[in-house]
Formats: structure tokens, C-alpha cells, sequence
């Protein structure tokens, strides 16, 4: 258990779109956070100061999920004497493996390094990031891994992106089968079409693309930052203290 009684949760790429909405909603549950960020240290700021506005406490700091081999110098040397000096603890609850690019290139045009810096930031990180994050973890915490509705709607261009997110999502299962033990439940949470800066406001800035993914979707729009977060919120909450080994489409119903 926490040395303390604040749970704290580390959101990865919490400076913007997603990964911010769910810090905040994790504040809102009454969870302490530490986001990180790769290059955008203003805007991760200004997450910190919403936080603090909510009433919890809030760190940010600079991380590269692409740079495997520097995880480990992240925790010991970075993380932990964060956590110590502002929270007194050397130990989080939960990991929200959010942080990550995309790429929209057909299957025949996708290069070798397009493949790894995709394989690098979502697969390793959430495999090798979250082995040295367990670390740091308390039992009876969890982890929720940002998949997407492409690993079940087939939409060309995102081969590659898209099979880095499937095998996350088996890896899911077995994360938590090996980490049952620990009572830390692990779980897959997989966006729609969303409204954010990420493949360049693809989704967003794209009239007929957001039209089109509107009309595919039952509730007739594209998702918001705002419909993801509070689903993430929720799986680190007792409430959902049943919910394990899943993947959850938030997606309102996309090409069903
Ligand atoms: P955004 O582009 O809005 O935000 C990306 C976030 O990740 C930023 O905080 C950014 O930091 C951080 N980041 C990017 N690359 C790295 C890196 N190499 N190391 C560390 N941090 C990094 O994206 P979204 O919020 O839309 O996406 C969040 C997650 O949701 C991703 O995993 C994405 O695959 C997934 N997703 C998104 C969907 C969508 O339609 N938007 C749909 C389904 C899944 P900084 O601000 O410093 O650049």
C-alpha cells in the first residue's frame, strides 16, 4: 500500500490532448499526478497550475518514451527524488501509458525507421517503461494502456501504427496475468477518432475527414478529449477495482 493516503498516478504525454484530460480527471478523483511531457514544458505547466486549482499536487517532467535505454536513469534519478521531495513517497500507484505519435502512410510506402520510432514509442515503452515503472509501483495500484479503435477497424494507412497498438493490447492480458499477484490490474483503453493535435489535428482540422468519421460513428460525431479522460479516471478508482485484462473501445460507437 501508499505510504500515504493520496494515490498518485504517472501519465505519460500529459501536456496536451488526451493525456491531459486525464490528469485532470484523475485531480478530480482526488489522485496527486506527475505527467511528463517530450518537449512542450509550458503547456505541461499549465496542466501542473489546473491541477493545483483542483486541489491535488501535480509535477511535470521532461521524458522521451523513444529512448528505451534512458528509462531506468528516469526513475532513479529523476522520478523517485521528485516524488520524495514533493510528496514524500518513493513509490505511485498508477501507470497511464498514454504518450505517442501516429503515422498516416499506406502499408507499401511505410519505411523501416517510420516502423521503429512507431515500435519505439508505443510497444517498447509499454513494455520496457511500464517493467521499470512496476519498480517503483505499490501493489493494489494499475495500469491503463492508450491503445486505439484501429486495432479493430481496418482504416488504411495505419498498418503500422495500428499493429504497435494490437500488440499492446495482447501484452495487456498478459501483464495481467503475471501481475495478479501484486493486485494490479491492467487494462486496455481504446480511443475513437479524437479531436487532438496528434497526427497533425488529422481528425480535427479535417473537415471531411471529421465528417466522415462522424457519419460512421452511432453517436453521430467525433470523440473529444473530454469523453476519454474520465473512463481512464475511473478504471484507477475502487470503482473500478473489478474491471482487469480488458479493452475498453471509448469510440461512441465507431464503424460498428
Ligand atoms: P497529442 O498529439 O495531442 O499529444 C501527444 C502527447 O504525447 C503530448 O503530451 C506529447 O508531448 C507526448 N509525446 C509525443 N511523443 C512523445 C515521446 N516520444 N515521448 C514522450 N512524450 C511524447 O496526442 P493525443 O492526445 O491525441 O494522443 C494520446 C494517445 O492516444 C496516443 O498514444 C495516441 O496513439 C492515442 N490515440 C489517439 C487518438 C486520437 O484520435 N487523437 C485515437 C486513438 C488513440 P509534447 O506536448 O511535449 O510534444
Amino acid at each position: 500500500m501508499s505510504t500515504q493516503d493520496t494515490k498518485i498516478a504517472l501519465v505519460t504525454g500529459a501536456s496536451r490532448g488526451l493525456g491531459r484530460d486525464m490528469a485532470i480527471n484523475l485531480a478530480k478523483k482526488g489522485l496527486d499526478l506527475v505527467l511528463t511531457y517530450k518537449s512542450d514544458h509550458q503547456s505541461a505547466n499549465k496542466v501542473v497550475s489546473e491541477i493545483e486549482n483542483i486541489g491535488q499536487k501535480a509535477v511535470a517532467l521532461a521524458l522521451d518514451v523513444s529512448q528505451q535505454p534512458k528509462y531506468a536513469t528516469f526513475f532513479e534519478q529523476v522520478l523517485i527524488p521528485e516524488l520524495k521531495a514533493r510528496f514524500n513517497t518513493s513509490k505511485f500507484d498508477f501507470l497511464i501509458n498514454n504518450a505517442g505519435t501516429g503515422l498516416s502512410k499506406p502499408f507499401m510506402e511505410t519505411t523501416v525507421t517510420e516502423f521503429h520510432e512507431l515500435f519505439r514509442v508505443h510497444l517498447e515503452a509499454g513494455y520496457f517503461f511500464t517493467q521499470q515503472a512496476l519498480r517503483h509501483m505499490n501493489d493494489h495500484g494499475g495500469i491503463v494502456h492508450i491503445t486505439s479503435g484501429l486495432t479493430r477497424i481496418i482504416y488504411p494507412g495505419s498498418s503500422a501504427y495500428a499493429v504497435m497498438k494490437s500488440a499492446l493490447e495482447t501484452l495487456t492480458k498478459y501483464q495481467a496475468k503475471e501481475l495478479g499477484d501484486r493486485k494490479i490490474r491492467v487494462n486496455a483503453v481504446a480511443p475513437g477518432a479524437i479531436e487532438t493535435d496528434f497526427n497533425g489535428g488529422y481528425v480535427r482540422d479535417n473537415a471531411q475527414v471529421n465528417a466522415r468519421i462522424a457519419s460512421l460513428t452511432a453517436l453521430g460525431r467525433v470523440g473529444l478529449p473530454t469523453d476519454v479522460g474520465s473512463v481512464v479516471a475511473f478504471l484507477c478508482t475502487d470503482q473500478g477495482q473489478w474491471i482487469n485484462a480488458q479493452r475498453i473501445e471509448v469510440s461512441g460507437g465507431q464503424a460498428i
